[in-house]
């Protein structure tokens, strides 16, 4: 007997608005993964995405620039990561996203929305991903443990589109979640990490140095120093009302140099699973916005001419639900860079916690020059046998969750996602049968760096 969960739409016989072998389900780093790997696997691929472009917190939410997460000096993210920042190079001046190896100069990562949105649609089409944007996934039909069809909103009304298998992109585990699948959320105490409104100033008086040593243009550290000592001096004296702990700025050297890239803003104790608390996180986001820029221009000189140059189109989200799948990986793999037989990505990057309830940032790096390994088993989720997640919200703990969060890894994690539930779908077994040693061998065969 078909299940109906999620909304409630009143009609049994809804229309059929697309049907494939393989139905993503969210298009940003994890959808464009899965989509991607899922379509070269000889799967028909139907991507269904709420706004109108692909790239998720790149695009939607200008989260730059990629975090590096690297191995000998290469990236540990292959092959859809690396295809997608070389696609961005056709919209990019020369030279922008190639120094991996450099990695505090992050001017040469400088992730522009519109060349992360337009490389990613340039490579889904070129694969033959039917791409269905504004469509947003409403609820999910089910018999008995499998999904048949995803019910979407769109302009037109309420329809389905049915699939063999779905994967779970949207970052915060929403179809794994209609479909009765077990989720955690937050730490001990419920808390997730904080929302940011990302936005960029131009005209902005930027003292640049560059490291004798590597070569890299950089922020004057005194200057960001000065800057931070000056903002909580702000905030001490009740001017500034935004609980992060200094400013975070990064260069994006795209436009011109005189640009900067905020990510500041702290929106902390809103549920991003909760539309109208959703909605509250971007009124007090842009709250922040305007009274941080106000004060910048006021008070310092070198923000005396900036201009507002653009600000996300929605507050990004760090963290809401955390899938329970076959295996949760913990921190005590992170700190023994624990690998798998059936790994599928790997991470270097470090424990990055934006404190849930106000000030503080914690970091816990690995030992120098190590990974470590994510199971096949973390991206099939428990409680429903044709779904895989792809992206974020996969089965870790809270900390190890905050490292594998990261766009490049979030891409890696999505094409695995996208590869297991092609050949669930094509063999018309669950995902958790297909063996996850199998996936990891034909990840490798195309160009995933997960050699022994
Ligand atoms: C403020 C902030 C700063 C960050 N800084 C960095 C950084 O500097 N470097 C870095 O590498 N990473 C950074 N990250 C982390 C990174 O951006 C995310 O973890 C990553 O984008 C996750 O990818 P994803 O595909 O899982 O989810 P998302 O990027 O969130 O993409 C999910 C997609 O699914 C769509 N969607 C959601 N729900 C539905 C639905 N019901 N139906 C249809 N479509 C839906 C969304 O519109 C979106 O396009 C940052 C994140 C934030 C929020």
């Amino acid at each position: 007997m078909d299940k109906i969960r999620g909304a409630a739409y009143g009609s049994e016989n809804l229309p059929v608005f697309a049907e494939a072998d393989v139905v993503v389900c969210g298009c940003g780093p994890g959808g464009i993964g899965a989509a991607l790997m899922s379509a070269a696997s000889g799967a028909s691929t139907v991507v269904l995405e709420a706004y109108g472009l692909p790239g998720g917190m790149a695009a939607i939410s200008e989260v730059h620039p990629f975090m590096l997460s690297i191995h000998d000096g290469k990236s540990l993210d292959a092959p859809v990561y690396e295809s997608w920042r070389k696609t961005m190079c056709r919209y990019l001046p020369e030279n922008m996203m190639e120094n991996l190896a450099n990695k505090h100069d992050y001017s040469l990562r400088s992730i522009n929305k519109e060349a992360a949105a337009l490389a990613a649609e340039d490579l889904l089409l070129d694969a033959g991903v039917k791409i269905l944007y504004h469509h947003s996934v409403a609820g999910v039909r089910k018999d008995g443990s499998r999904i048949s069809e995803v019910i979407c909103h769109t302009k037109g009304g309420f329809g389905v589109v049915r699939g063999k298998c779905f994967v779970d992109c949207t970052g915060n585990g929403d179809l794994a979640a209609m479909a009765g699948c077990p989720f955690e959320t937050g730490n001990a105490q419920g808390g997730c990490q904080p929302m940011s409104l990302c936005f960029k100033l131009s005209h902005v008086d930027i003292p640049f140095v560059t490291n004798p040593q590597t070569g890299a243009r950089l922020i004057d550290p005194n200057w960001k120093e000065k800057l931070s000592a000056c903002y909580c001096a702000a905030k001490q004296a009740g001017i500034i009302d935004c609980p992060r702990e200094n400013i975070l700025v990064f260069p994006f050297q795209l436009a011109d140099e005189n640009v900067l890239h905020f990510n500041t803003t702290r929106v902390t104790g809103f549920d991003a699973t909760n539309g109208a608390s959703f909605s509250e996180a971007e009124i007090e986001g842009r709250r922040q916005l305007r009274e941080l820029v106000s004060w910048l221009k006021r008070e310092l000189p070198e923000f005396r001419n900036a201009r507002l140059m653009s600000m996300a189109v929605q507050i990004g989200v760090r963290e809401s639900r955390r899938i329970m799948g076959h295996y949760k990986l913990v921190m005590d793999d992170f700190v023994r860079c624990a690998r798998f037989d059936d790994a599928i990505a790997r991470s270097s990057y470090h424990v990055d916690i934006h404190s849930p309830n106000g000030e503080g940032t914690y970091f816990q790096t690995l030992p120098s020059g190590e990974f470590y390994e994510i199971p096949y088993r973390c991206v099939v989720p428990l409680g429903c046998d044709n779904l895989t997640v792809g992206g974020r919200p996969i089965s870790a703990d809270v900390e190890v969750h905050s490292s594998l969060r990261i766009m490049p890894t979030a891409v890696s994690i999505g094409q695995a996602a996208g590869l297991g539930a092609a050949l669930a779908a094509q063999r018309g077994i669950p995902a958790i049968a297909v063996p996850g040693r199998e996936v990891r061998d034909i990840l490798i065969v195309r160009g995933a760096h997960l050699e022994d």
